[in-house]
């Protein structure tokens, strides 16, 4: 039996407040424990929440940016439940009238664009993180998370393989990061996401029963986590059985789930509306500016890349999956480099030493202004791209300009043909066998004499120039 993947995504998204959604709280990462606390975060009797504007706005931009209806008259809700992390015993929400509905979100799949719904965005507060002791024999419970402002995103089950949701997760991230809404950080909670995922036999029509999974912190383990659950179920149904509607924990140890516990349906939560708050009211103006103030989303500036700086689909994808690269690339063009040229030495030589490194973009050892500089040495042939490589390599090390380093490592390209041509009549006398190689109609014994003067020049010499001169000098004995 053939069987179908399907998948939906549900992101949890911290925004990039300063203060948290319903106090003046900071949303400071890393504080200590429980110190980013007042009565109203830590849900002490007879307090009020009051909404941060801003928080509505990076939600409006959010919704926005995944093409979503935005409801200009929209509520909160309380979504009651019992965990140590909750101490107010409900979490306000939104439930039946979010923020934005109906958008989605483009991919690309094997050279295909493939669009994925969202069925809804909406803001909510966050919980606070139980640290459980690993004797098992005591929780602590940190507020400081307590009431920091998320938007979930909620996609529909539109997704037919593990790597579709990788890369629609990619998708969400940059545009967070694009839109300045989040800085995205899975390795600090900062975008967190579960995932509902069922098989169906090829050809039927209803969902068969879904596992949610959690805890995949990072986008290869969402990756992995999906399938290894697809791989799951099929045995299951193989064999006979049915799947449980649950919840499972990714391990990342074993890189496999683990049951948690069975799935709460909706009605369990006894939503309601929230009554220590008045609805949200967007009017025109503020949604405009929003509109008005989009910068330009990852789709459109890969198109644009392809279409106006002639860079392949491939360069153009990678370039613009995040805000940070897209910058970085367009500070290397903008001080004067070819695009395709910034590209490879971005996509190659910067990208690898960072994940080398397990650093971002913004930790790169050189500016943009810098790699022009690098680039602008080895266009103007002063340095070959193999010396460019090593003045490269000295630049991480060091921060110092090309320029600098090749001066100190006497790398310049010998491109003058005076002290050039001395060495080249040498290398013809001492090579009289490749000359006359050569005179037969032996292409490659040209090569030979490159090779031969680059060895006596150390590599120094520019291979353009020596090689004409090879040509010059035989063809006229
Ligand atoms: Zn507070």
């Amino acid at each position: 039996m053939t069987y179908e993947t399907i998948i939906g995504l549900e992101v949890h998204v911290e925004l990039k407040t300063n203060s948290k959604i319903f106090c003046g709280c900071s949303t400071q990462f890393g504080a200590p424990p429980n110190t980013n606390v007042c009565p109203v975060c830590t849900g002490q009797p007879g307090t009020l929440p009051v909404l941060n504007r801003q928080a509505v706005e990076l939600a409006l931009r959010a919704a926005t940016a995944l093409n979503c209806h935005i409801n200009q008259d929209c509520k909160f809700d309380r979504k009651n439940y019992f965990y140590p992390d909750l101490p107010k015993g409900y979490q306000i929400s939104q439930y039946d009238q979010p923020v934005g509905e109906h958008g989605y979100l483009e991919i690309l799949v094997g050279g295909e664009t493939k669009r994925i719904g969202i069925t809804r965005v909406h803001l909510e507060e966050d919980a606070g993180k139980s640290m459980h002791a690993s004797d098992g024999s005591h929780t602590l419970v940190d507020y400081n998370r307590t009431g920091v402002p998320l938007i979930e995103i909620v996609s529909e089950a539109d997704m037919r393989s593990p790597e579709e949701a990788r890369l629609y997760l990619e998708g969400i991230k940059a545009i967070m990061q694009y839109c300045d809404i989040s800085d995205c950080k899975m390795e600090e909670g900062s975008l967190r996401c579960d995932a509902n995922v069922s098989i169906r036999p090829v050809g039927q029509t209803e969902f068969n029963p879904k596992a949610e999974l959690k805890n995949m912190n990072s986008f290869r383990n969402v990756q992995r986590g999906l399938e290894y659950e697809v791989e799951r179920q099929t045995e299951v149904y193989e064999d006979g059985g049915t799947v449980d509607q649950e919840t499972r924990r990714f391990d990342e140890a074993s890189q496999t789930t683990l049951p948690m516990r069975s799935k709460e349906e909706a009605h369990d939560y006894r939503y309601f509306p929230e009554p220590d708050l008045v609805r949200v009211s967007v009017d025109d103006a503020w949604l405009e500016r929003v509109r008005a103030e989009m910068p330009e989303l990852p789709a459109k500036k890969r198109q644009r890349y392809v279409a106006e700086l002639g860079l392949p689909e491939y360069d153009a994808g990678v370039l613009t999956a995040d805000a940070g690269v897209a910058r970085y690339f367009e500070g290397v063009i903008a001080a004067g480099s070819d695009a395709k040229t910034a590209s490879n030495w971005i996509m190659g030589d910067l990208l690898g030493y960072l994940n080398n490194k397990g650093l971002a973009i913004g930790d790169a050892p050189m500016t943009p202004i810098q790699l022009a500089g690098l680039i602008a040495e080895v266009a103007s042939g002063n340095i070959s791209i193999k010396q460019a490589r090593e003045v490269f390599k000295i630049m991480c090390e060091t921060g110092k300009d090309a320029a600098v380093i090749i001066k100190e490592e006497g790398m310049e390209q010998i491109s003058d043909e005076g002290a050039l041509i001395s060495i080249i009549d040498e290398v013809i006398q001492n090579n009289p066998k490749s000359v006359a190689d050569y005179k037969g109609g032996k292409e490659k014994a040209l090569g030979a004499l490159v090779g031969q003067t680059m060895k006596a020049t150390k590599g120094q010499a520019n291979p353009a120039v020596v090689n004409k001169l090879i040509l010059e000098r035989i063809n006229h004995v």
